[in-house]
């Protein structure tokens, strides 16, 4: 485990910390979720995991399941993708945390823990190869294990290729619709 001499653990497992505030989660869900895969990286404990990917990070394999496979064609052309994935053994309750554990609190939107009312993570994950099913590449930052939500091209890399829609050239304040609440 990982210690700081006087503040107590620094790594989140289930605990709520000094300063910490929790609330009462909604007893349904607005929305469903398909796992469209699986993520399999060298950590298998919370203490080790990196706080955030690199680049240069470990080789880490993402395992797509039917049948979402054909989804992965031309994917290959990018060199960096965004995935998202399910951070499925975080706390949903906390609206403050303390991730210094030192007693100061910070709002849950603020940052970008692991513990959130929809635990989905990001990284920009540099792509090494895909063959088949499996998509392998650097700068994930998740337990082995983790369910898969979605891949997507960098958006720095993508340029859309569905026409333009007026809203692309709108700057400022444009003649807002009636109904847009001001
Ligand atoms: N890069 C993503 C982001 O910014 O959205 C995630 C960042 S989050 C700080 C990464 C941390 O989440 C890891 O260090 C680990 O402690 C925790 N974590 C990783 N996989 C997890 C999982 N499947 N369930 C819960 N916590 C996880």
């Amino acid at each position: 485990m990982e210690f700081v001499e006087g503040s107590g653990r620094m790594v989140r497992e289930n605990e709520i910390r000094k300063a910490e505030v929790s609330v009462a989660l909604p007893s349904t869900t607005d929305a469903g979720l398909i796992f469209i895969g699986r993520v399999r990286t060298p950590w298998t404990s919370r203490m080790e995991t990196p706080r955030q990917g690199r680049a240069d990070g470990p080789l880490c394999r993402i395992e797509v399941f039917e049948p979402w496979v054909a989804a992965l064609a031309d994917l290959e052309q990018y060199e960096r993708i965004e995935v998202l994935y399910w951070l499925h053994l975080s706390r949903r309750d906390l609206v403050l945390q303390s991730p210094a554990n030192d007693g100061t609190s910070r709002g849950t939107f603020s940052l970008r823990s692991p513990a959130r009312p929809n635990p989905i993570g990001t990284a920009i994950a540099h792509l090494v190869s895909i063959e088949g099913a499996i998509v392998r590449v650097r700068g994930l930052d998740c337990l082995d294990g983790t369910p898969l939500l979605d891949l997507k091209p960098d958006r720095e890399l993508f340029t859309p290729i569905a026409p333009p829609q007026p809203g692309d050239f709108q700057v400022g304040d444009p003649s807002l619709s009636p109904s847009f609440p001001r």
